[in-house]
């Protein structure tokens, strides 16, 4: 009805204008017909009493002149006469006029004196009347008095009100027919649009077997007819293609962004927009410029973002994520997606919107205050409020809506990253159970006694096991995890299939080393260029280079980097002048009072060990403290004859990993920490514990001397590891188990 009404509307409002305009004019015209009527009428009737008024006015008959303005008295129309003396005074009335402008002595003088008829409109009593006098004079033009008549008008106003009856009444039933117009063009023409675009919303989402119910021929009939024929060609194609890729997974055996994709495509069955990712930061960002009102955009530093991005790109899908962009909301549709990246789109990004105390209590509240020290053992007390609590959990809730919303109809695969999003899994798991949701865990999982300091364990973990799979990076956050669930809920273990059994829901937790797209090629001339020409810019040409690139965070160990590369330079003095560090460093969370602390920390130790060493020519370490895109690094990892990664504790450490991948020459060499997931698998660093400075001093010295061939070797491994087991076959593996868990 409402909507029948909003398109009948302007079409009401302007048929009704007109009919009141026209109803005006009318009306005014109709008054000013009737009213000339009665002063026609009025001028003949006076004319003709003036005659028998002389006589009785001229013999003063009293009771002639009774009789005369007695004969209106009965007249059916309610008029009346007067006579008056030539005093002005009154001689007799019709009955019903008694009281008739008693006293107007002055009005009836003036008559006399023009010896002029006059006439006026007033009122009597609750009447409007219109009164018509003229001086009555005998054979000689003597004057012998004056003859009035008195009309009620309200006839007048009677036929006028009848007259705006009639055109309100025509002014409804036009309206109504309108509306009656407007319903039926609606139904004709627009139910059946609406019925369409449901269906077809109901095909994207995979229920491809109900039918349109639109029938008729006509315009929407070729309409229907096309769009179903055009709906037919995409189920057929993606079925072929599906069958395809499950044909083609079964020759090959390297993992490459193809192979990915057409696992998605055997396993997952629906089309290439099944994958649904969630998580807090966006793979693409837009920032506003104040200044000149422009809005550029950028992927954030972030090890998750460079790990699940090319998958999305291999396979399609919606990535669910926080709009933190200052330009986010200029660069999405009404349902708050783009297609993404900007410049090439291969899947697509909805923006889910968070008001600025949701994403202080969520993200840098329970998340980052909270969980993150939690989980990493840096010592950095964890801080739980109970208001920064209710923030996360409402922020859960907004991306359970959000991403229920977007959830296909059958083989709906969603995929939750990181400790942001605990409580998701359940959340989705109560609305859609068909659905199979995976959470990837991108940082450490502490032991159950760390763990169990957490005033919110078991809703944590209830809402993790809300999931079918949980994946971790390593084997030994698995065992924790595991041992956890065990000791701090009711649940049972299944230690065979490393599986929780919780009120009859089974969760597989399994490990997946998180990892890059894979290895360079040799190097293009272009990319020697540019590390040429960052080693001019930074001094570095004949000097031996490490290089670090991290977001600053106290769990990066970057100040015990600084640390070791002081203790190195006193400890070995023969590398003074020829050695650089060269630190890349993205400010992070510096909302966070521990991490603005640290960037201060960080500043003062560089400017103290740079005064330290430092000649006219040469200062030991330069620091770059700003965000550097994925490929402004690749120069720096290129010139860099080490690379330091020093986490005190990092879920796996993607730094470690684009370093190996960069160095195509097999020239670098990496210190990798051994508190990092990436330290299992890349046996062939030279592996460090970042708390013993001397250690590490010493690690840097070891590799600044390893024999080129050595060097070679090692990278080769490590690049060799890198390349089998990439972010593709990370990807495949879960979707490989995840299948898997669906037959059973
Ligand atoms: N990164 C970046 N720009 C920078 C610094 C880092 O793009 O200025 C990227 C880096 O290439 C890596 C990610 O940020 O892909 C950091 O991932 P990692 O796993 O090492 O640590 P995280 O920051 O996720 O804890």
């Amino acid at each position: 009805m409402r909507r029948t009404i909003t398109f009948a509307l302007p079409l009401i409002v302007i048929v009704s204008l007109v009919i009141i305009v026209f109803g005006l004019v009318q009306v005014r015209f109709e008054e000013e017909r009737l009213m000339e009527d009665l002063k026609r009428k009025a001028e003949t009737v006076t004319e003709s009493v003036s005659l028998a008024a002389a006589n009785v006015l001229q013999h003063k008959d009293l009771a002639g002149a009774r009789r005369l303005v007695t004969r209106f008295q009965n007249k059916k129309n309610i008029q009346g006469c007067a006579l008056y003396d030539k005093e002005g005074r009154l001689v007799a009335i019709t009955e019903r006029f008694k009281g008739w402008r008693d006293g107007d002595q002055q009005y009836y003088r003036g008559v006399l004196a023009s010896g002029q008829p006059k006439d006026k409109l007033g009122k009597f009593r609750k009447s409007y009347v219109y009164s018509r006098i003229i001086p009555v004079e005998d054979s000689r033009g003597r004057p012998l008095g004056m003859a009035e008549m008195i009309y009620d008008t309200s006839y007048v106003f009677a036929r006028l009100a009848d007259f705006w009856r009639n055109i309100i009444i025509t002014l409804v039933l036009l309206n109504l027919a309108l509306l009656a117009l407007a319903a039926l063009i609606l139904r004709w023409l627009f139910l059946p649009i609406e019925k369409l675009t449901l269906w077809f919303k109901h095909f994207q989402r995979g229920e491809t077997g109900k039918p349109h119910g639109i029938k008729g021929g006509g315009e929407i009939g070729a309409l229907a007819s096309e769009v179903e024929q055009a709906a037919l060609s995409l189920q057929v194609a993606r079925k072929t293609v599906a069958e395809e890729a499950a044909a083609k997974l079964e020759k090959e055996d390297i993992w490459i962004e193809s192979r990915l994709r057409d696992l998605v495509r055997a396993r997952l069955g629906s089309g290439d927009s099944s994958i649904i990712v969630a998580s807090n930061r966006e793979p693409f960002i837009h920032m506003l410029d104040e200044t000149t009102g422009q809005v550029r955009w950028a992927q954030p530093a972030s090890g998750l973002v460079a790990a699940i991005d090319p998958i999305m790109r291999a396979c399609g899908g919606t990535w669910v994520a926080h709009g933190s962009g200052s330009g986010d909301r200029q660069t999405v549709n009404a349902k708050d997606k783009l297609g993404v990246p900007p410049d090439d789109p291969r899947y697509i990004l909805k923006r889910v919107w968070l008001a600025p105390e949701e994403a202080d209590g969520f993200y840098l509240g329970f998340s980052n205050e909270g969980l993150w020290p939690l989980c990493h053992i840096t010592y950095t007390r964890p801080i739980f409020r109970e208001a920064d609590w209710r923030m996360y959990k409402a922020v859960n809730q907004k991306f359970a809506d959000s991403i229920l919303e977007e959830l296909p109809a059958e083989n709906a695969f969603v995929f939750i990253q990181d400790y942001h999003f605990t409580l998701l899994g359940r959340m989705i798991k109560e609305k859609r159970p068909d659905a199979t949701v995976a959470l990837f865990w991108h940082i450490p999982w502490p032991n159950h006694e760390v763990f169990s300091i957490c005033p919110y364990q078991v809703e944590i973990l209830d809402g993790m096991l809300g999931c079918d799979l949980i994946g971790f990076h390593v084997q030994y956050h698995c065992n924790n995890f595991l041992e956890t669930a065990n000791r701090l809920l009711e649940c049972r273990i299944d230690t065979e299939k490393n599986s929780v059994i919780r009120s009859s829901k089974e969760t597989l937790v399994r490990p997946f080393p998180i990892s890059i797209a894979g290895v360079s090629g040799p190097l293009t001339a272009r990319e020697s260029a540019e590390t040429e020409r960052v080693r001019q810019q930074y001094g570095l040409a004949g000097k031996i280079v490490a290089v670090g690139a991290d977001r600053i965070d106290y769990t990066k160990g970057i100040a015990e980097r600084i640390l070791a590369v002081d203790r190195f330079l006193e400890k070995y003095p023969e590398y003074l002048g020829k050695f650089v560090y060269v630190q890349l460093a993205v400010p992070s969370r510096a909302k966070i009072k521990r991490y603005s602390e640290l960037l201060d920390e960080i500043d003062q130790l560089v400017e103290k060990k740079n005064a330290k060493y430092a000649t006219d020519n040469w200062r030991p370490i330069i620091y770059l403290k700003k965000y550097f895109t994925p490929d402004d690094l690749k120069p720096f990892y290129r010139a860099g004859d080490l690379c330091l990664v020093s986490s005190l504790h990092d879920g796996m450490n993607l730094v470690a990993k684009e370093y190996v991948a960069a160095r195509s020459d097999l020239a670098g060499a990496l210190i990798l920490s051994k508190f990092t997931g990436a330290a299992r698998e890349l046996n062939d660093a030279v592996q460090i514990n970042p708390y013993s400075i001397e250690e590490f001093a010493d690690a840097i010295k070891y590799a600044c001397e390893l024999p080129p061939e050595e060097k070679r070797k090692r990278m080769e491994n490590l690049r060799r590891q890198i390349e089998r087991n990439n972010v593709y076959k990370w990807a495949g593996s879960i979707i490989n188990d995840l299948a898997g868990l669906k037959k059973e």
